[in-house]
């Protein structure tokens, strides 16, 4: 049994320094991809569920390496805000929406409101809003033209810093949205305190619908937070036009999710631009 007990421990040991090789070349790659800017920003619609007109675009993240593949966010994310690489990362996908919405604009399009996805370790930077500022700029964006989304759970980590940068974004005139929302475990007493212009509500409270009679409590409880705090409620990950159907039934007014379009380049969304 000892000798077991060691060759087991042998392998697992073995199975650990495979593990830790593997996350240290895929942080290698990480690097190299964001230095060389080698990262990709896709865009997802959001819509206005009354008219289903365009209201504007989530970016999403992508990389594809030439080693690795395709690499889903939900892996190099957490990755990144582990080693701190999505300080710089962050920031590229900052610079390359904003460039992006000067290409469509340049392109004759008026610019769609695009919602950036901006991590807790961004935030609590001291140059954050130096560095989002000078974004702006090169690439003439203005504030009104982008919307910054957070979660609360990594606002609560350490929320006085956190929330005075949120309040420094809102001064800039961008709009804040609460990513994710009801899925943390912030105390409502929080939310009042957030300058926040909408409340994403998570997509795992829209699966459930129109059936699931949880669900459809907590989505009408979060629209009628919204509406006494006047504070905009979009729905996320809408796949289905039965839950269209229930959203837009309960007052829900702006969505996203499949099945009004999947994130993509930005070229495939060309034709859904309105023109200057
Ligand atoms: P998120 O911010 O909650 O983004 C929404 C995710 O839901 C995206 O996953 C999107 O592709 C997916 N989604 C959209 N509509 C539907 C739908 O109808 N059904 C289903 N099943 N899924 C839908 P994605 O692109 O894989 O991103 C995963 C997460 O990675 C994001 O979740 C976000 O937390 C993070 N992320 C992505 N890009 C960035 C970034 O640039 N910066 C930071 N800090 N995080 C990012
Ligand atoms: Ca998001
Ligand atoms: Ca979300
Ligand atoms: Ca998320």
């Amino acid at each position: 049994a000892k000798q077991l007990g060691r060759n087991n421990a042998q392998r697992y040991c073995a199975t650990q320094t495979e593990t830790t090789r593997q996350r240290v070349k895929l942080e290698n790659a990480l690097r190299h991809a964001i230095s060389n800017e080698a990262l990709d920003v896709w865009f997802q619609p959001q819509v206005d569920l009354q008219s289903g007109e365009l209201i504007g675009f989530e970016a999403l993240c992508r990389w594809t390496d030439p080693d690795h593949g395709t690499i889903p966010p939900d892996v190099f994310i957490p990755l990144a805000e582990n080693n701190g690489m999505i300080v710089p990362l962050g920031e590229l996908v900052l610079r390359k929406s904003c460039a992006q919405i000067r290409h469509w604009r340049e392109a004759g399009f008026i610019p769609p409101r695009v919602a950036i996805n901006v991590s807790g370790r961004q935030l609590r930077r001291l140059d954050f809003l130096g560095a989002l500022c000078t974004i702006l700029e090169q690439e003439q964006c203005r504030p009104e033209w982008i919307e910054i989304e957070v979660t609360e759970s990594d606002i609560l980590k350490d929320a006085e810093p956190a929330i005075a940068t949120l309040h420094g974004i809102r001064e800039m005139g961008i709009a804040l949205s609460l990513d994710d929302f009801g899925t943390g475990f912030s105390s409502l007493s929080y939310l009042k305190r957030l300058p926040i212009n909408t409340l994403k509500i998570d997509r795992s409270f829209i699966d459930g619908l129109p059936g699931d009679a949880n669900d459809r409590a907590i989505v009408q409880a979060i629209l009628a937070m919204g509406r006494s705090l006047g504070i905009q409620v979009l729905a996320e990950g809408v796949e289905n036009p039965a839950q269209v159907a229930a959203l837009r039934l309960m007052g829900c007014c702006t969505a996203q999710g499949y099945h009004f379009g999947r994130p993509a380049l930005a070229d495939t969304h060309r034709d859904r631009l309105a023109c200057a």
